[in-house]
């Protein structure tokens, strides 16, 4: 049996590069070599044991890659060598909840989310991709893997907050903490056509990016009062959708007091515990408010839709790409990702480059971007 390379949950806070067996294909999957992949907030929840899934199993559910091997029935529609990405939530488009519109819900309650959760996922050389037709996305040869790395997880459902709260053209839109899916949620409010936009986070750096995407002006809740300022910036209405994007009960309390009665909380967070909505946040439960949740929307359509986005200009999230590893590195990505060390906002991991390449080409990326 052929072997890989992959980066294996062995228990709370036990990352471990291993040789494991290459996965085949069947019917209807795919195996991709991955050639670019990151790391998420949710796999750091996992590492530490926060959200549980099994021992033994590849994490990782941000996957760019090339097709290696197709199973049978799909070779009128994709070719070995074709450069795809895959959306982080992998419905199968035909079950009672795909077939509902739930599709990040396929087969119950969170489903759609395979990789790296109930399936092997994208930190190895290669991944078996399910129900492929309905999952791999072709990425136009004009596109690099960094330009499209973010589509799978991070701009999909920072976009999807916006899409959710059902923005419409003029909105006053608010977002809570500005890491990567609150930035991709700023972005999604300004494409969706708000006049205001308000990034929300007490890190200056974190703000200072959320005016490059999009954000009208910030607030630093650790000196700001939130609230009040979005009543003062609405003629104390209160903004039409405030975004939560951190998943915490503070954020979402705020959240709640600073949407205008009828406005809607568009909520993005993974929460844990218990989360409460008080009395007088709700007007008593009369107030018209609507709380809306979203997972990640996946699917080659969600994919090809993004992919348009990018290609068009846009829409650009190589910015919140802030460091590149070789994925022999992962240690060291991990340590710094999870800290967030070195203004890190996402970092980049190529499984195919050896540490050495890695730190010669970020040498000339960061020379380029001066010119
Ligand atoms: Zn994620
Ligand atoms: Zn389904």
């Amino acid at each position: 049996m052929e072997k890989m390379k992959a980066v294996v949950f062995r228990g709370i806070n036990q990352l471990v590069t291993e040789e494991v067996p290459r996965p085949a294909p069947r019917a209807g999957e795919a195996v991709i070599r991955i050639t670019a992949t990151t790391i998420c907030g949710t796999d750091v929840h996992i590492v530490k044991g926060e959200y549980p899934v099994r021992p033994g199993l590849i994490l990782g559910h941000e996957p760019v890659g090339v097709i290696h091997e197709l199973g049978d029935g799909l070779d009128d529609e994709f070719t070995v060598g074709d450069r795809v990405i895959v959306g982080a939530i992998t419905p199968c488009g035909q079950c009672f909840y795909c077939w509902n519109g739930a599709h990040s819900q396929c087969g119950g309650a969170l489903g759609g989310w395979r990789f790296g959760n109930t399936i092997n996922g994208a930190w190895a050389e290669y991944l078996l991709v399910p129900h492929a037709r309905a999952n791999l996305a072709l990425v136009p040869p004009d596109l690099t893997d960094e330009q499209v790395l973010m589509l799978p997880d991070i701009a999909s459902t920072g976009i999807s907050g916006a899409e959710s709260g059902n923005v419409r053209i003029g909105d006053s839109v608010a977002v809570f903490a500005q890491g990567p899916i609150g930035l991709c949620a700023t972005l999604g409010a300004r494409l969706r056509g708000a006049s205001l936009v308000v990034g929300v986070d007490p890190v200056a750096e974190r703000r200072q990016m959320a005016r490059r995407f999009g954000a009208s002006l910030t607030l630093d809740p650790k000196t700001d009062d939130v609230v009040t300022c979005l009543k003062q910036l609405t003629d104390e209405r209160g903004v039409d959708v405030a975004i939560e994007a951190l998943g915490r009960q503070d954020t979402f309390e705020t959240a709640l007091r600073s949407i205008r009665p009828g406005g809607v909380l568009s909520s993005l967070g993974v929460y844990s515990g218990k989360l409460v909505a008080p009395y007088d946040a709700l007007h008593a439960g009369l107030g018209d408010q609507r709380i809306v949740t979203t997972l990640c929307p996946g699917g080659k359509d969600r994919m090809r839709r993004l992919i348009a986005m990018v290609r068009e200009h846009r829409i650009d999230l190589t910015p919140l790409i802030t460091h590149r590893f070789a994925l022999d590195d992962i240690g060291d990505a991990y340590d710094l990702f999870s800290r967030q060390g070195d203004g890190v906002l996402k970092v980049a991991l190529f499984p195919a480059a050896k540490p050495e390449q890695i730190a010669a080409a970020d040498h000339a990326l960061v020379t380029c971007a001066r010119v």
